[in-house]
């Protein structure tokens, strides 16, 4: 009797534990589905949902329930609430390259305060924080923190506060949402089998911040590195990239052209730099129409000339200065051979000596931004889970630079747009604009595909990542 007793109640309690887990389970999938809908309101993203529903309850496998758990945490509503504050807050106080002091401080206070260790400074104003093992593999994830001279013509609540600077690029945005990566993944710190290394640099604005950081060591052990810019080409909850060639090169050349000065209505007694000059800058303009494959998009413009102080004196020198940009490192380093040769031929066609001069302070060279294909697959799979495979595109080559090159000349990497154009309120204008603004409803998009990024890789970077599931 007792036994029967037992064994019945034994059928009822696992009766119970069995309906407790379905509905466990059951609210779970509709959570899931909830939560990615909600990620996703323009609903084209049946392919992610499609994976959800394919999964029970015992296949789930841990690191789709970590990528679910992630984009829950960078959901919830009081991480959305920081990162906003946060880059408020740098908005309000825009410091420009190598000045940013007050917004270093802003992230190593929010460091402190989630006991995430970091080293600082790095490179004046840098903080490089780590998270996970402590050993290898590394990762890194990137964020620049500088803005630009430029008065701010948004009028808002956040609106700069000081006059003549703003954040007209987002490095607001691209720090808050670092650090938003950084709060989601000291709640999995456990789960984490390596070490992500957060790497908040100064001065992206000038091309010199991410070569500063590199020399005081932050991509020592490093196995490979992800970054992310806002930009308003694509709408809010689309991103882009590609793998290769993805940004262009970046230099510049000031050349000095020497002659001799004289009376200009003696030339013979004379050696005229403007007539050496004036034909370097038509010679220039030939390399990319005549001797480089139109299919290889290159550029050399001839930005300023400068020379002489009377019209009747044949100057002693005349300047030229002028940007040249190529998306391959061949081809970029065989421009500036190109410039410097024409430049030197003009001149000596013309019996004039120069100096060619590719490493202004103002304006280093910036190389190509070249994406490692294996990473930027990486990331694709990432983004495919976070935005749907509906909203990843393959952006087309494009012009502007990014230090963020530096890294990748360095390690293998992988750089992403992320689409945060939204006409309704307002965030269409192009980088550097004093109208520029920010769809701070990319936070959590930006947010996940930074920490999924470095959790999945660590979890796989010991097999191939074409496992990544
Ligand atoms: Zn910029
Ligand atoms: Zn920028």
């Amino acid at each position: 009797m007792s036994n029967a007793l037992t064994v019945a109640a034994k059928g009822k309690l696992a009766m119970d534990k069995w309906v407790v887990r379905s509905s466990i389970f059951l609210l779970f999938i509709a959570m899931s589905l909830a939560f990615r809908f909600s990620l996703n309101p323009n609903g084209k993203h049946f392919d992610s949902l499609l994976t959800c529903q394919n999964n029970n309850n015992n296949n789930i496998s841990s690191s789709s329930y970590l990528k679910e758990r992630i984009v829950d945490l960078a959901n919830d509503p009081h991480t959305v609430d920081w990162m906003k504050k946060i880059r408020r807050q740098i908005h309000e106080n825009p410091e420009l390259a190598f000045e940013e002091f007050e917004t270093s401080k802003l992230i190593r206070q929010q460091l402190d305060q989630m006991g995430i260790a970091y080293r600082w400074p790095v490179a004046r104003t840098g903080v490089v924080a780590t998270l996970g093992s402590g050993s290898s593999p590394f990762v890194a994830l990137r964020a620049d923190m500088d803005a630009l001279p430029i008065q701010e013509m948004v009028e808002w609540e956040h609106k700069s506060k000081v006059d003549g600077k703003m954040h007209a690029c987002g490095h607001d945005a691209h720090a808050a949402m670092l650090l938003g990566a950084a709060r989601i993944l000291k709640q999995l710190q456990d789960t984490l089998q390596g070490t992500v290394v957060l790497i908040f640099q100064p001065a992206e604005e000038q091309g010199q911040g991410g070569k500063d950081m590199i020399a005081e060591g932050v991509l020592d052990n490093v196995d490979a590195i992800f970054g992310l810019h806002t930009v308003h080409r694509y709408p809010t909850g689309v991103v882009a990239s590609r793998p290769g060639e993805f940004l262009a090169g970046c230099g510049s050349f000031k050349a000095k052209i020497i002659g001799k000065g004289g009376h200009a209505a003696i030339p013979q007694d004379s050696i005229d730099p403007i007539l050496a000059a004036s034909t370097a800058v038509i010679s220039l303009q030939n390399i990319v129409s005549r001797e480089i494959d139109p299919l290889d998009s290159q550029v050399v413009s001839v930005a300023m000339i400068h020379g002489g102080t009377a019209f009747n004196v044949i100057p002693e020198s005349a300047t030229i200065e002028g940007t040249f940009r190529a998306f391959s490192k061949k081809s970029f380093n065989a421009l500036r051979e190109r410039i410097k040769e024409v430049i030197e031929g003009q001149a000596a066609v013309h019996r004039c000596t120069c100096e060619v001069n590719f490493t202004g302070t103002e304006h280093p060279i910036i190389p190509p931004t070249v994406n490692d294909a294996r990473i930027y697959e990486h990331v694709r799979r990432v983004s495919i889970d976070i935005v749907g495979e509906g909203n990843v595109e393959l952006a087309p080559i494009f012009m502007g630079s990014e230090d963020f090159a530096f890294y990748l000349d360095k390690v293998p990497g992988s750089f992403l747009f992320l689409g945060m154009r939204n006409e309704k309120i307002g965030s269409i204008y192009l980088p550097h604009s004093p109208y520029y603004t920010i769809d701070e409803d990319v936070f959590p998009i930006g947010a996940s595909i930074y920490a999924v990024f470095a959790h999945s890789y660590l979890s796989n970077s010991t097999r191939n990542l074409n496992s990544y599931d």
